[in-house]
């Protein structure tokens, strides 16, 4: 168990369950773009560390990006999704694939359909490291996922708990029992 801010978090995911998920995307990208020279954009801040692993799993030509957006504050998403950051590179006629960290409700992703839906790019997929598939409610059907997992908040691997907690290789989840300690 471990506590970050006022909360204590417990042992999700291995950082080998983690990186066998990675690998395994990695792989199955690389079979769908094997003859051409994708431009993968990372959705800060959270996914860093997922694409610094993806990258080094795929090893054929690419290029990388990143945008900036935010729907969280503390434990709940806030619903205003914000773009901080556009894609700089020339991205007319290439296959854009977004590197998201986890999508829940799907509303930073419509954000990012939204985002590349005014471009004129050959071919626009998300591949998703986590994926809360009991609370997604948006249309797009996601195109690579790493791991689904339930309706919980975690923490690590690039998540954060009001900052805290990205830099641990594990994923770790919110212990339930202190929300009931709160209610009590
Ligand atoms: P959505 O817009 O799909 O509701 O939320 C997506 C964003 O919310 C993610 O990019 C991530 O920043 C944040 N988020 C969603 N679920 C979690 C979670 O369980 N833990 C953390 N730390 N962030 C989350």
């Amino acid at each position: 168990m471990i506590k970050l801010h006022d909360k204590l978090f417990k042992p999700y995911l291995s950082e080998t369950q983690i990186l066998e998920a990675v690998q395994k995307m990695a792989d199955n990208i690389a079979v769908d773009y094997k003859d051409e020279t994708p431009i993968f954009v990372g959705v800060l801040n959270g996914s860093f560390m997922f694409v610094a692993d993806f990258l080094k799993a795929y090893q054929h030509p690419c290029e990388v990006s990143f945008v900036k957006l935010s729907s969280y504050q503390g434990l709940t998403s806030t619903g205003i999704v914000e773009t901080l950051l556009d894609v700089s590179e020339d991205i007319e006629g290439r296959s854009v694939i977004i590197l998201e960290d986890i999508i829940d409700t799907g509303r930073t992703l419509q954000q990012l359909v939204n985002l590349f839906s005014n471009t004129n790019v050959k071919e626009f997929k998300i591949a998703s490291l986590f994926h809360k598939p009991e609370i997604y409610n948006g249309e797009y059907l996601i195109d690579y996922v790493g791991l689904e997992i339930a309706d919980c908040f975690i923490v690590g691997y690039g998540l954060d708990y009001n900052e805290l907690g990205r830099n641990l290789r594990e994923v770790y989840q919110l212990n339930q029992t202190n929300m009931i300690n709160l209610v009590l």
